[in-house]
């Protein structure tokens, strides 16, 4: 009779250790960078908090929600956190952004990625043999992602939370996404 040996199955390999160490402290650089005191707070009903940041001076955008008797009027905007700062001082000036345009950029954004797709697959490519552990995860998973993906219409949470980092506002106008593994999307806003 043969004894066997009780497998371990909840060993993870180096790489992936690794990876989840810089994600955490890639979090952690972020939230301090933006002065955003809880980094985990974004959920399925409000995806964008933590990541809509100030074009103009740096600090995150905070939700507000535009109240009306009339339904239809009832608005969610973002507008930056130093608006109205100290008393007495100018705050910041960027203006305020509708939530639906911050859902349509990435939705744009997504586009613009698979429309460039054979750029950005390269660009993975060469992302899996980085020294950064962190970095050969990302591609990694940036090409399962994009290798059959297609055109979507509307918001795409799981998309959204798999690869965007931030969305850098600017008067309403202009939208920079930051993705991930660090590109950088200008999606123009009409
Ligand atoms: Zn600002």
């Amino acid at each position: 009779m043969y004894y066997v040996e009780e497998s371990h199955p909840a060993i993870i390999d180096k790489d992936m250790w690794q990876a989840v160490q810089l994600e955490l402290e890639r979090r952690k650089a972020f939230a301090k960078k933006y002065g955003i005191k809880k980094i985990y707070y974004a959920t399925v009903k409000n995806p964008f908090a933590g990541r809509v940041i100030c074009g103009y001076c740096g600090s995150v955008f905070g939700r507000k929600v535009w109240n009306s008797t009339d339904e239809r009027l009832r608005r969610v905007i973002w507008r930056c956190n130093n608006k109205y700062k100290v008393k007495g001082k100018k705050g910041c000036e960027n203006k305020h952004i509708d939530d639906k345009v911050l859902y349509q950029a990435f939705v744009n954004t997504f586009n613009a990625i698979l429309e460039n797709k054979a750029y950005f697959m390269e660009k993975w490519k060469e992302g899996l043999k980085s020294d950064n552990a962190l970095v050969r995860y990302k591609s990694k998973q940036f090409i399962e992602i994009l290798k059959n993906a297609k055109p979507i219409e509307k918001f795409d949470m799981d998309l959204f939370f798999s690869i965007v980092e931030k969305m850098v506002v600017f008067d309403g106008k202009k939208i920079i996404v930051g993705l991930l593994d660090g590109t950088e999307i200008e999606v123009g806003i009409e």
